[in-house]
Formats: C-alpha cells, structure tokens, sequence
C-alpha cells in the first residue's frame, strides 16, 4: 500500500488494536481532541441529534470506549425528561431510560465509569458498562430502539458479522447509526489530509502515548477500511433499509445510518 505500510493479518489487527487501547485508555480522551482538533465532539453531537434520543429508550452503543456518546445521549434524554416533569402535574415522572455501553476494552470502560461518576451521569442506573464483543453481542434479539457505534467498526475483524448483530439485536423500527473516519476525495483536501494522517498522527502518537508503531497503524487501518458507498451496501446486505450517509468534512468522517424493518 501507501508510504510503504503493510497489510495486517488478522490476527496482527486484533494484537494492535487491544495494544493501542490499553496503552491509551487513561490518556485516550486526551488524544482524541489533540488529533481531531476537539472536532470529534461535533461529530459525536451531529451522530446523536441524528438518533433523535427519547426517554425510555434502550440504546446500545458499542465500541462505547470511554463513554462519550453514551453521555450525550443521556444528557439528551434528561434535558427532555426535565422538561417534560415541568410540564407534567405528577410529581413521580419515571422512566425505564436504558443506555448500555459496551467494549471490548475492560479499560476503556473503567475509564468511562469514572467520568460518568464525575459527570454526575447514570446515578438513577440507567448508565450500563457491559464488556463485550460487537460481533457476538450479549443482547436478546429485537431488544434495542438504537445502536451507535463510533470510530469503533474499523476496528472489528469482521465488520459483516458485527452488522448482523446491530441487526438482530434491534427492534423493528430501531435505527443503527455509525460514525466513522472514512474517505476524502477533494484532492487538494485529500493531500493535506494525507500528510496530517502519515506524518502527524504518528508523532502525535509518539509524544503522547509513547507509541509511534500503534498509531501508524491506526491510520492504516482508515485506508483499508472500505468507501463509504462500499459500506453502505455492506449495511444493506445485513438487512437494513433506508441506509444512507452523510459526509462531515468532506469525507474525514462519514455517519452511516439504516433502519431495521
Ligand atoms: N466510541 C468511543 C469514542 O468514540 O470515543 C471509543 C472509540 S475507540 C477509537 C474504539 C473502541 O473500540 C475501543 O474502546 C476498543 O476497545 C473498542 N473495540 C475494538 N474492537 C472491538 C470489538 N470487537 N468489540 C467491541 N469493542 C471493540
């Protein structure tokens, strides 16, 4: 491939990414605003305001990490939630608001229970940490309104098999939506964006985290994974209708979403 990476196998693919989170799960939330340039709190934003979160909804965010779109999508719900108890003549408002974040990383989740309790989040339980797996998920089947999972898919072995899972475990009617570095085109654009992955990440990596290998990795990990139109027929061939996408800065990110029938 380009500037000279090479293809991982698969097993290499799952040694890197558990290395690279392990590494990082302390400093992760720090790295993600240095090399997005805090752009990936819009981007998170843009992918909740797009799940249109409603209070007594079960939501499973996977590849949750440390927790920020699982906050977000609280945070939504309470701003609803005390409105509506303003509103509303009985003083007992209650809902049965379930938001489950799951990871692979027992670390990453560590982390978000910490931030969680800082934020004063999930005290009424409806936060909850689940260690898992997003191709072979715990869930019951036709159990979620919603699944999210951002920048968490490129990292999956299978992304086929993950998809199958976002399928069976929700509802007909729940949406899936994912948020992801994808593809730029714009070549100008392209060019610069190519010499921030390959030359500034790394050493990003390598001030940071300690960690050069681990981040160039990650960026190789953006070239391979597929277009966005390519995911998307991935998306429709696991069952989901009405997929479409949306780039964010001309492709740097895209939020792909569908809806299970
Ligand atoms: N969603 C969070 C965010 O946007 O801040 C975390 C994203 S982080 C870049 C990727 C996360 O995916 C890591 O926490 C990692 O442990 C998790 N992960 C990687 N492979 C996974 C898998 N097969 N199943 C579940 N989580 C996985």
């Amino acid at each position: 491939t380009s500037f000279g990476f090479k293809q991982v196998s698969e097993e290499e693919k799952g040694k890197m990414v558990g290395n690279v989170f392990s590494n990082v799960a302390s400093n992760y939330d720090v790295m993600n605003d240095l090399m997005s340039a805090g752009l990936h709190r819009l981007w998170k934003d843009r992918l909740v305001s797009k799940l249109n979160p409603f209070p007594g909804m079960k939501h499973l965010d996977v590849a949750g990490g440390t927790g920020d779109v699982a906050f977000k999508i609280t945070e939504t719900i309470n701003s609803i939630s005390r409105r509506a108890t303003q509103d509303s003549t009985e003083d007992d408002f209650h809902n049965e608001t379930q938001i489950y974040v799951c990871d692979i990383n027992p670390k990453m989740l560590n982390v978000g229970k910490k931030r969680a309790t800082e934020r004063g989040l999930g005290e009424d339980r409806s936060l909850i940490w689940v260690e898992g797996n997003a191709e072979a998920l715990s869930f019951q089947d036709g159990s979620m309104d919603g699944y999210t999972i951002a920048f968490g898919i490129r990292n999956v072995t299978h992304i086929e098999k993950a998809l199958a899972e976002a399928y069976r475990v929700l509802k007909r009617g729940g949406r899936f939506l994912c948020l992801e570095l994808s593809h730029v085109e714009v070549p100008v654009f392209k060019q610069l964006y190519d010499y921030y992955s390959f030359s500034v990440i790394p050493s990003i990596g390598e001030l940071v985290a300690g960690d050069r290998e681990s981040y160039k990795y990650l960026v190789e990990s953006i070239r391979q994974f597929p277009s966005q139109e390519k995911f998307a027929s991935m998306i429709i061939d696991a069952g989901f209708q009405k997929v479409e996408y949306e780039n964010l800065v001309g492709g740097v990110v895209a939020i792909h979403s569908g809806l299970k029938f």
